[in-house]
């Protein structure tokens, strides 16, 4: 029974090939595909309903069903049996399908006649593409083996779609990879960029989908597993050490060695698919339970799985070896996701990144911030949209991606960035000048870093000095932990880059979504409230030790400005301060010299130090708000959190209140205080800081000049009365009345 039901598999393969082979317009295939699978599997139906858009399908070609209702009958997603086959992703198998659930009767195909239904997804590695339906009068369920079979159909359709067979004069489908495609998704590195996609892992396109001889297929197939497994090997005795990737490569050599995983391959085969599409098969049925799993570790294993498909497909298609090959001009990245060492790699080559998955606190989004290249995240679809080549131009602004954009979209595009080239020269013309506002008070921009790659920008900016030096990424995009003498090595290049500028290291960062790769991950309810920076620093001494060792070799005589973060209270300051004195001690008994000057200072993170006794603000010698984390904790918000992240404004009277509260105590007490969250690179909310009395602020680098444009336009004690005004007034934000005092600037 089961060898029948293989050889009409394969006969129906060999049948659907030569329509694939043949010179047929793509309607005239389509209309031949239904014929024949009607035809092989029995029933007077055969049906292939295809998305119009994101929501609409349309019968596009039937057998069985009146011809004159091809291309009119349309139905809305999840409408109907064949909308819930499209909407679910799953297999809807009716003996007596009116009487099934969600039935809708479409008097114009004459459907009513037929009582049996079959439908299953059109679908190419988790993109939905339509629906194949067959169905026929005598009421019966359909055999797993028939459902097979019309999944395999299924999965040559949409196979042949990609390769572009249906598209021609009054064909049913447009050809796939040539329209225009707009994607939204997430800003997590403003900026705009025009260019070509580069595909970090290139798609793979199956050809080759029937085999006609099964034996040479299993031969390929093993052939093609061993050699996986041989290089899951090979990667795993070169990661000894890095644990994230050493655990996901243990999950790889799982799944290679898994019968399971073989097994569903090698039945594909013996169906009558050749290795390749057996292969391709099988991940289509992960992408599709991907969809599905709620669990998150569940998920990320199926990725896994995934992955290593993709592996096996590239190496019995000999696709996708990207050795060698040529960035195209300006390229743009696009990956599903991507790892911070391996972002470093492609460095400021990249013109901009688009990623499928990613989030706004991951490690690749923290390089490519420090690289300033724009990045867009959660850009769903476009590792199946675009292809390597394609002209594309990436809106980090709005976070928005336009895949192949028409005329129109160019040239509005290229306006804009026309008007940013304008402000760039605008901001040039004033890099060299101070940042005094018209009322005669100095503000203190410097920028932020931390990357050897972002010391060029403190010429190019006009920034005063280093406000921040974000020393973990330097441990996040390496496999190791860093040795001493490279961190010393390291840190003096900053500050021989820098050139007598100020520089201020944050020491460890780690935590919350920080993790480096070669510690042991804690598993926390809540990271970002959890064990994080100062407070790893402090229980675990070894690594700040060291870090304060080479930053202090690292000076060799120069000043040195250090600053701990996530400072919780006076206590932590104080032990930390201790560690430094220690550091000295010993580094003076080394015979080593000292800094010349030192300045310890803390980062005010958490509303509690805003509230610490009097002393701590006379002993740290200076402060710096982490506006970001601050914020967070102030709103209760995570910053990581799309739902809530942007809910609360930082112009907000209660927030603004509080800093400006910050600001007076540090004032009565002579504390140098300064903000280094990113809203001090946002013009609007650096104007309200320095009016309510900051005089220090740290940013991007990018936004020194947009910030200085402004201030130097500016009125701080009209802004200060602005923002009295309008918190007197009982306003929420502040930010309305602002808006209308900067619309009144000449
Ligand atoms: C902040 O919290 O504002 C800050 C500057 O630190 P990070 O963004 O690195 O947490
Ligand atoms: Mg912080």
């Amino acid at each position: 029974m089961v060898e029948r039901a293989e050889s009409e598999s394969r006969k129906l393969l060999g049948r659907l090939r030569d329509t694939m082979a043949s010179q047929a317009a793509g309607q005239e295939r389509l209309d031949q595909i239904t014929h024949l699978t009607a035809d092989s599997m029995g029933t007077e139906v055969c049906s292939i309903y295809l998305f119009r858009d994101d929501e609409t399908l349309e019968l596009c070609a039937t057998q069985g069903l009146k011809p004159e209702s091809v291309h009119e009958t349309r139905m809305k997603l999840g409408e109907g049996l064949v909308g819930r086959v499209a909407r679910t992703g799953k297999v809807i198998n009716a003996a007596d399908a009116p009487s099934a659930k969600g039935f809708r009767y479409m008097p114009e195909t004459g459907e009513e006649i037929y009582s049996s239904f079959l439908g299953v997804p059109i679908q190419r590695l988790g993109e939905k593409l339509g629906v194949l339906v067959v169905q026929s009068k005598e009421a019966r369920e359909f055999s797993a083996d028939e459902i097979y079979a019309l999944e395999v159909v299924a999965m040559v359709l949409a196979e042949m779609a990609e390769l572009g067979a249906f598209v021609g004069e009054g064909a049913a489908l447009q050809a796939r990879h040539t329209q225009p495609v707009l994607i939204r998704g997430v800003t997590a590195q403003e900026g705009t960029a025009e260019g070509y996609i580069w595909l970090h892992e290139p798609r793979v396109v199956v050809t080759n989908l029937v085999g006609d001889d099964p034996a040479k297929e299993h031969t390929r197939l093993t052939e093609a597993v061993e050699n996986l497994r041989v290089s899951v090997d090979q990667l795993m005795a070169v990661a000894s050490g890095d644990t994230e990737q050493v655990q996901v490569l243990e999950a790889y050599r799982m799944f290679a060695n898994s019968k399971g995983w073989l097994r569903r391959m090698e039945e594909n085969i013996d169906r009558g698919l050749s290795a390749e599409a057996a292969v391709e098969k099988e991940q289509s049925d992960v992408r599709a339970r991907m969809l599905q799993a709620t669990d998150a570790y569940l998920r990320e294993r199926l990725q896994d799985l995934d992955d290593l498909s993709n592996r096996l497909l590239r190496i019995l298609t000999g696709q996708g070896n990207q050795t060698g090959a040529e960035l195209p001009e300006n390229p743009i990245l696009v990956a599903r996701n991507i790892g911070p060492g391996e972002l470093l790699e492609y460095g400021r080559q990249l013109r901009g990144i688009i990623l499928e998955e990613g989030s706004v606190g991951s490690h690749a989004a923290i390089v490519a911030r420090a690289l300033a290249i724009p990045l867009v995240i959660n850009a769903k679809r476009i590792q199946n949209e675009a292809l390597n080549g394609d002209h594309v131009m990436v809106d980090g602004d709005q976070g928005i991606v336009h895949l192949r954009p028409d005329d129109t979209v160019v040239g509005a595009f290229r306006d804009k960035m026309a008007m940013q080239a304008k402000a760039l020269e605008r901001y040039a013309s004033i890099r060299d000048k101070q940042a005094v506002t018209l009322c005669g008070k100095m503000i203190r921009l410097d920028m932020n870093a931390g990357l050897m790659a972002d010391l060029p920008s403190l010429e190019n900016s006009g920034a005063e000095g280093v406000g921040l030096f974000r020393t973990e990424l330097q441990f996040l995009v390496r496999s190791q932990m860093p040795k001493r003498t490279e961190l010393a090595a390291l840190y003096a290049r900053v500050l021989d880059a820098a050139k007598g500028k100020r520089v201020v290291f944050r020491t460890l960062d780690i935590g919350s979504d920080k993790v480096l790769p070669y510690m042991k991950a804690q598993d926390e309810p809540n990271p970002a409230l959890g064990w994080r920076a100062i407070r790893v620093g402090l229980d675990k001494p070894g690594v700040m030790r060291m870090q304060l060792q080479a930053l202090l070799r690292a000076a060799n005589g120069r000043p040195l400005s250090i600053m701990f973060p996530f400072v919780a209270q006076y206590e932590e300051y104080s032990a930390a301060r201790a560690e430094v004195d220690k550091a000295i001690a010993r580094e003076k008994k080394l015979g080593h010299i000292l800094p010349e000057k030192l300045e310890i200072g803390a980062m005010l993170e958490t509303p509690s130090l805003a509230f610490a006794c009097k002393k701590f603000y006379e002993e740290v010698e200076f402060l710096s708000i982490g506006g970001n984390d601050l914020k967070q904790f102030f709103f209760a918000a995570d910053r990581e959190n799309e739902l809530v992240r942007r809910r609360y404004d930082t112009l907000n009277v209660s927030f603004l209140t509080f800093l400006e509260d910050i600001v007076n105590r540090c004032k009565a007490t002579g504390t140098p205080l300064s903000f280094c969250g990113e809203d001090a690179g946002r013009p609007v909310e650096a104007l309200c800081l320095a009016a309510i009395g900051l005089t220090s602020l740290s940013m991007r680098p990018a936004s020194v000049g947009p910030v200085k444009h402004l201030l130097l336009r500016c009125n701080l004690d009209d802004v200060r009365k602005v923002i009295h005004d309008a918190r007197d007034a009982g306003e929420q934000s502040v930010r309305p009345a602002v808006m209308e005092y900067l619309r009144g600037l000449s």
